[in-house]
């Protein structure tokens, strides 16, 4: 036997392997050490190889799903080595001694998931290949739970962004190339060459040329070959559904960044999880296709303006009319997904149930489409979808006669194939029945001829059928002549066989034989003729996720008084009334009211400086912004009262260094890179937003960073961008860069306490309020006391010198400050500025005081 495992194992590579023996799934050595672990199960031991004891655990092959959902979890993948003989062949075989066959029937990877009870419904799994050709890159990504695929092809300051778009849960890519993420899959790689790639396309989709479903690249091509290899190898031959290609350009996408994308928190919050995430904030959606499709959207919001409108169209058409679509949602959230039941079918690995949601699912679509039919002025997307949810008739009405109205999970029993639809069928269940009655009949017989009233005739899985008496009366049957051979002595029973019943449960066994094979047969034939009008099915599928997303975002905007975004080519972003979705939600939640602001930004008037004090509502002011044209260019209604929207082509959102310590990398390194990205990609259509950057070095260096990087974005790059900062001296940059203005949110001191009114206002912040926000945080009063004596010290001392910017006089164009005084530089302020109060201990805060306090008395 260890030969046969060691042999599969080495087949298996680095997957765990799952060695199934009888009813379990066993694994050994490593894989037992590493999934007992993972699982938390009991790792025992078996045998020895080579003299040791071999770990060992095991699952139960029935529950394995649930454990192979907590591997996958866990970036485990798995071989699964079914037995391919059951022990009576392999005896017929190779003698009493033989061992049973095994293979590895299928891989199990995160990527490669059919099985519902392994998928979330409302996010897609996508797979992904990556390959380098002569210096461009080639993307093919697809979900074969509901067969999309698309390809795509971007130069390598593209690549992040679009692998940071597809958030794909496996990456494969080929042996040895270069820069891609640590955790890609590597693949031999030859299995990544353009023509075998055409070639694998054109016979999967029957086609001479691949035109019709767009122009696809030598790069794409290429990654295509090496997806499309992997799920051969995975499934070991058995391809998944896959649909035809989309060619994704670049261009039609709002392009963001992974930073910029976990910034925004568009999918997941920076906790990790969905809650707290904008698409949490967003989704109303009633089907889990149509929350994968809101995912979608808002992972690659458009660029072309025609195709925003068309969304925008729909969203406005569902929000203006309450009634239409609150049936519509209502009809929607009863439909099965469609999509996923076909990738379970087209895999071979549907069930009857699958089948029914299909039957179902289509013949929701076709009322859905009758209803909206007859509704007039239809936006035009509308029009474009209605002809894809119809077209099934021939498939639905025949699987409706073929099909139980609820048909099993599990199909070895059969009992799915409806009443009156084969005639043969019908005829062997009624000898089935016709012999049950008959031994109903021989019960009542058996029982007059003994006189045995407590004789049973009964059926179990090993013995079928047997008569079965109290052992008290077994004498009377054990007597020889009397036609009942005995069978069974149990604790207080006894069984018989006699030849009468022993006939009619062969007839019995014989038709529900004959049946499951029939029904086996209509199974295949289903299946084929779902797997056949596969194309047509995913195209419904896919229009009812898109209908419900619209009336989803139609909802939510209902809900929150959103408003549909007026689209420009100029370079504005005018909103009005601006809410952050997220912000505004959880302190919803609390009972508590958010501030709306406005935000108007225009070539003349591009780059926003913020002032004001921590807490005041700055990092919420500017994401909300970013948010609302990430959701207008998505296609929905946005949190505002009015919103006019230049097309933006590129999306950057930055946070300054502190807030990001997580991340392990040295944090000012992680910000300076991810500004240089910016600086280098973006374009004066692009929309930036910088949040305190430069804060994670010295003052100096920060804020000559911060004061370069604005410059930069305001006169080279001169793109819309939102910048908040603590750094009072920025505020001398309006007066060279004619574009730029200042706000500040507002806060006031009242009575001693610090009220952050969350504002938007013109001009720049007075003060800082650091001391402030020190009391608000609960810094001990002493210390709050003693600080405030250290700053009017510090005070005095910049009115004498002129402060940290002085120097920046000499900076040609800069000429006054803000207080209009001449300042010199003022060491102490600065160290005092650069103080993160939120950041101190008590006893840290306390030495750092008696430190400056030193510093202080130096002075003149
Ligand atoms: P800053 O970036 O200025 O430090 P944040 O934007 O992080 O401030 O906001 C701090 C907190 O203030 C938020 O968590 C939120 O609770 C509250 N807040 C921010 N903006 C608003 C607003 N417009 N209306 C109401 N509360 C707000």
């Amino acid at each position: 036997m260890m030969a046969q495992y060691l042999a599969l194992k080495a087949e298996a590579g680095d997957c765990l392997l799952f060695y199934r023996m009888g009813d379990f799934f066993e694994l050994f050595f490593d894989d037992a050490r590493q999934a007992a672990q993972v699982l938390d199960i009991a790792l025992t031991s078996r045998g020895e190889h080579n003299g040791v004891p071999i770990p060992m655990c095991g699952v139960p092959a029935h529950s394995a799903e649930g454990y192979l959902a907590r591997l996958m979890k866990a970036g485990c993948r798995v071989a699964i080595a079914e037995q391919t003989e059951t022990p009576e062949q392999a005896k017929q075989r190779g003698g009493s001694k033989a061992l049973v066959a095994r293979a590895i029937v299928r891989f199990v990877t995160a990527g490669t998931l059919t099985e519902e009870a392994l998928l979330e419904p409302r996010r897609a799994n996508v797979l992904a290949a990556v390959c380098d050709l002569r210096g461009s890159y080639g993307i093919a990504a697809c979900d074969i739970s509901t067969g999309r695929m698309e390809l795509e092809e971007c130069p390598a300051d593209r690549l992040g962004a679009a692998l940071a778009r597809l958030g794909a849960s496996e990456l494969v890519a080929p042996e040895g190339m270069a820069d891609v993420p640590p955790d890609a899959i590597p693949r031999p790689a030859r299995e990544f060459s353009s023509d075998s790639g055409e070639a694998r396309l054109k016979q999967l989709h029957e086609v001479a040329t691949l035109d019709a479903f767009g122009a696809f690249s030598r790069p794409m091509l290429a990654a295509a070959a090496g997806l499309i290899a992997y799920l051969d190898h995975v499934g070991r031959g058995n391809l998944p559904l896959l649909l035809p290609p989309m060619a994704r350009s670049g261009a039609a996408h709002l392009a963001m960044d992974e930073a910029t994308r976990s910034s925004l928190e568009v999918l997941a919050s920076s906790q990790g999880g969905r809650r707290g995430s904008l698409i949490d904030a967003v989704d109303r959606c009633v089907t889990g296709a149509g929350a994968r499709q809101l995912a979608d959207d808002l992972s690659a919001p458009l660029t072309d303006r025609a195709e925003i409108e068309a969304r925008l169209g729909l969203v406005a058409w569902l929000h203006g009319d309450p009634l239409l679509r609150g049936d519509l949602r209502e009809v929607m959230r009863a439909i099965p997904d469609l999509g996923r039941a076909l990738g379970r079918v087209v895999a071979g690995r549907g069930s009857p149930r699958d089948l029914g949601q299909l039957r179902d699912g289509l013949a929701e679509a076709r009322r859905i489409h009758d209803y909206l039919q007859a509704r007039k002025d239809r936006p035009a997307l509308l029009d474009a979808l209605l002809p894809a949810l119809t077209g099934h008739g021939a498939l639905t009405d025949h699987f409706a006669r073929a099909l139980v109205p609820s048909p099993p999970t599990e199909r070895s029993q059969g009992g799915f194939i409806a009443e009156l639809f084969d005639h043969g069928l019908d005829e062997l269940r009624q000898v089935s029945s016709d012999a049950r009655r008959a031994i109903a009949v021989l019960e009542a017989k058996y029982r007059t001829e003994t006189g045995i009233a407590a004789l049973k005739i009964r059926h179990n899985g090993v013995l079928g059928y047997f008569i079965e008496v109290p052992a008290k009366h077994a004498d009377a049957l054990i007597a020889p002549d009397n036609g009942f051979t005995h069978r069974q002595t149990m604790a207080g029973a006894v069984r018989f066989n006699a030849v009468d019943l022993h006939e009619e449960a062969s007839r019995i066994a014989r038709s529900g034989g004959f049946a499951l094979a029939r029904e086996e047969e209509h199974f295949a034939d289903l299946c084929g003729r779902a797997v056949a009008d596969r194309h047509r099915i995913a195209e419904t599928a896919a229009a009812l996720a898109r209908l419900d997303v619209a009336a989803g975002q139609a909802e939510r905007a209902a809900e929150g008084s959103w408003c549909r975004p007026e689209l420009s080519d100029d370079r504005v972003l005018d909103i009005t009334s601006g809410r952050h979705p997220v912000v505004e939600t959880a302190l919803g939640a609390r009972g508590e009211r958010f501030v709306a602001n406005d935000c108007s930004l225009a070539s003349a008037d591009r780059l926003w400086l913020i002032g004001g004090p921590n807490m005041g509502g700055k990092s919420t002011f500017l994401r909300q912004n970013a948010l609302i044209v990430l959701l207008a260019q998505a296609g929905g209604f946005v949190p505002a009262d009015s919103a006019r929207i230049g097309l933006v082509d590129r999306l950057f959102s930055r946070v300054g260094a502190s807030d990001n310590l997580a991340r392990g990398r040295s944090t000012f390194m992680v910000e300076m890179v991810e500004t240089a990205a910016i600086l280098a990609q973006a374009s004066e259509r692009s929309f930036v937003i910088l949040d305190e950057v430069g804060r994670g070095t010295s003052t100096y260096d920060g804020l000559a960073l911060a004061w370069a990087v604005v410059e930069a974005v305001h006169s080279s790059i001169r793109c819309r961008c939102l910048f908040a900062t603590h750094y009072h001296e920025l505020a001398r940059l309006a007066e060279s860069c004619e574009a730029l203005s200042l706000h500040h949110v507002r806060a006031r001191e009242w009575q001693g306490d610090l009220v952050l009114l969350h504002e938007l206002a013109e001009g720049p912040a007075d003060r800082s309020y650091g001391l402030a926000v020190a009391k608000l945080a609960g810094v001990p009063a002493p210390v709050v006391a003693r600080a405030k004596a250290v700053l009017e010290r510090l005070e005095k001392g910049r009115e004498a010198t002129g402060g940290i910017a002085a120097g920046l006089g000499d900076l040609p164009l800069f000429a006054a400050a803000i207080e209009h005084k001449e300042e010199v530089v003022d060491q102490l302020r600065s160290r005092l500025e650069a103080i993160d109060v939120d950041a101190l201990s008590p006893r840290e805060a306390l030495d750092l005081l008696y430190e400056l306090k030193r510093e202080a008395e130096k002075l003149p």
